[in-house]
């Protein structure tokens, strides 16, 4: 089997806060194909950002690994994309130059216009044409996450980590921008974990929903989607698709503490 692009084994880590250390993930494990894209659903408190900082490499465990690419990771790379709940933009910089700026920091060997093609093309691909030159308080809530992901996969990086990215937004554009993830995903293919409490946002763009336990978390359980890949949001409301939803809340329940682990056989 070829090797997954991103492994975590067995991770235990602990904070260490003034009250002692604050076991936070005990026991963790997630693997991550090239071309997968893994939600991560838990409760919240759960060590799902802890998770993100270990993958980007900004925070080494205590215990256990995290590969990425065949490689142990030892510290920040550039080769991993991130975009949070609140888009961090920057002000003075205009929507084509926030999303140019990671090909700036990092070593790609592009030619500025080359630079700039490409964060007009991706700025095309989420629908963001024509507001190249506006500053982010000049664009919607929903219009800013656009852009944002567009800087976070601007140079083609080798995991694009999510957390909770549409969690502030209004359903409706938190459903425009789960169809314009998918577009991406098919022009622009990335491995990726997505970090979300919205378990229809979890099996509508991953093909792998990972459910933590509580604190400290473990992994409790792992759900395959059929079907990855371009969809309509009608999928959502199928027979299939409540299954799926009815499972994933069954597991966070026990996650929770609030539901009898039998009950899942
Ligand atoms: P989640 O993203 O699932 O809500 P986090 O990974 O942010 O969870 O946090 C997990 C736990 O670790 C929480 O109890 C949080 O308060 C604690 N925590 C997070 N970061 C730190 C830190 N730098 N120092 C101490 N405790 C932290
Ligand atoms: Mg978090």
């Amino acid at each position: 089997m070829d090797q997954p692009l991103i492994d975590i084994k067995d991770v235990r880590h602990a904070y260490k806060t003034d009250k002692g250390p604050l076991p936070v993930l005990d026991g963790l494990t997630l693997s991550v194909p090239e071309g997968g894209f893994v939600a991560v659903v838990g409760p919240s408190g759960c060590g799902k950002s802890t998770l993100t900082r270990l993958i980007a490499g900004l925070m080494i465990p205590d215990e256990g690994e995290v590969w990425l690419h065949g490689k142990r990771v030892k510290g920040p790379r550039s080769t991993v994309g991130m975009a949070f709940q609140n888009p961090v933009l920057l002000e003075w910089r205009s929507i084509l130059r926030n999303v140019m700026l990671p090909l700036e920091i990092v070593a790609t060997g592009m030619s500025k216009k080359d630079q700039e093609d490409r964060a007009r093309y991706l700025l095309s691909l989420v629908g963001l044409s024509g507001f190249e030159d506006k500053r982010p308080s000049e664009l919607s809530g929903g219009m800013r996450q656009r852009a944002s992901l567009c800087r976070s996969i601007v140079h083609k990086p080798e995991v694009l980590i999510l957390d909770e990215p549409f969690g502030a937004l209004d359903a409706f554009t938190r459903e425009d921008l789960w169809q314009t993830m998918h577009k991406v995903k098919e022009k622009e293919p990335f491995t990726g974990v997505l970090i979300t409490h919205d378990l229809r946002e979890s099996i509508y763009l991953a093909d792998q929903v990972v459910v933590l336990s509580g604190r400290p978390a473990r992994t409790q359980h792992v759900l395959d989607v059929p079907d990855p890949g371009p969809r309509d949001i009608e999928t959502l409301y199928t027979p299939q698709a409540a299954e799926m939803l009815a499972t994933l809340r069954h597991q966070i329940q026990i996650a929770q503490g609030r539901a009898p682990e039998e009950a899942t056989a």
